[in-house]
């Protein structure tokens, strides 16, 4: 869906700059999916509310084509954006669904799921990610949610200097996304810029934000942020907003929220407050109760 509405322009006075890049970490996950760890867990603190950012790419069916099989989830929430490919996803409450090429999984785990995800296809491309969202201790027990958004339904539009983005959370130039949250008020943009073209996103001054690059390289306040970089923004206390300038043709992921500010147990797939509650999620789930 591409809106034609007028876009409200997004004045920036002070530009959030660059605090530190990070490379992340080649690891597999799943049945031996291959994928880059780019949030990984000492980041948790610094980037609440989220926990983790994976992104995969392969056209070598042997990094994908075991998918991930039966796994729980409890506590927090799971964004699976599919650039290319055809995924499946199952789970214990008997919802199935399909992902592809530019579709988005919004799946809240709340107090349990089990589920699977298995690549659908047996060669090609297989590109995308998965962005994990804390919930608020209040909400980590609520009863799981799931929504799947096909590419065509993505809220979408464009700006006068070319550049096309996807609002995929929050809300960017007056166009509302897919998903919103009270509580983490997640902000999540894909953007694609056409060479040398900018691209700028108000941001409120408390909220965690990064970007990550999986196309091309861009510049941010004048620091250089090459292919797959994440790139953490600073929380000056004046800043109202970032601007992303491509180099060549390039694009990015632009994520931010407002951090919880509460104690984060994890263990696996396990994100709770306490370590009490992650003895109770582990049991849960060897007891069969964890999804029931
Ligand atoms: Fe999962």
């Amino acid at each position: 869906m591409t809106t034609n509405r007028i876009l409200r322009t997004e004045q920036i006075c002070q530009l959030r700059s660059v605090e530190r890049l990070v490379a992340g970490r080649a690891t597999s996950d799943g049945a031996g999916v291959k994928l880059t760890r780019v949030l990984t867990q000492p980041l948790q603190q610094r980037l609440d509310p989220f926990l983790m950012l994976d992104a995969f790419g392969s056209d070598n069916p042997d990094d994908y084509i075991a998918g991930f099989p039966d796994h729980p989830h409890r506590g927090f929430e799971t964004v699976t954006y599919m650039i290319a490919g055809h995924m499946r996803h199952r789970d214990s409450a008997g919802h199935e669904g399909f992902l592809q090429n530019g579709g988005v999984q919004w799946m809240t785990a709340g107090r349990g799921v089990i589920h699977s995800e298995i690549p659908q296809q047996e060669e090609g491309v297989m590109e995308g990610f998965q962005l994990w969202l804390n919930l608020p201790g209040r909400d980590k027990m609520i009863a799981p949610w799931y929504r799947d958004f096909a590419a065509a339904d993505l809220p979408r539009f464009s700006t006068d200097a070319g550049v096309a983005v996807t609002v995929i959370a929050g809300a960017s130039h007056g166009v509302a996304g897919a998903v919103s949250r009270e509580a983490t008020a997640p902000l999540f943009l894909d953007i694609h810029l056409p060479a040398a073209a900018s691209f700028s996103q108000s941001l409120p001054a408390g909220h965690n934000a990064f970007v990550y690059v999986y196309r091309g390289e861009v510049r941010i306040d004048g620091t250089a942020v090459p292919s797959q970089r994440l790139a953490i923004l600073a929380n000056h206390a004046q800043a109202d907003g970032v601007r992303i300038e491509a180099v060549g043709e390039a694009k990015v992921l632009l994520i931010a929220g407002r951090p919880l500010g509460e104690p984060i147990a994890q263990y696996g797939p396990f994100v709770m407050n306490t370590d009490q509650e992650i003895y109770q999620a582990v049991n849960d789930y060897r007891e069969g109760r964890l999804a029931a």
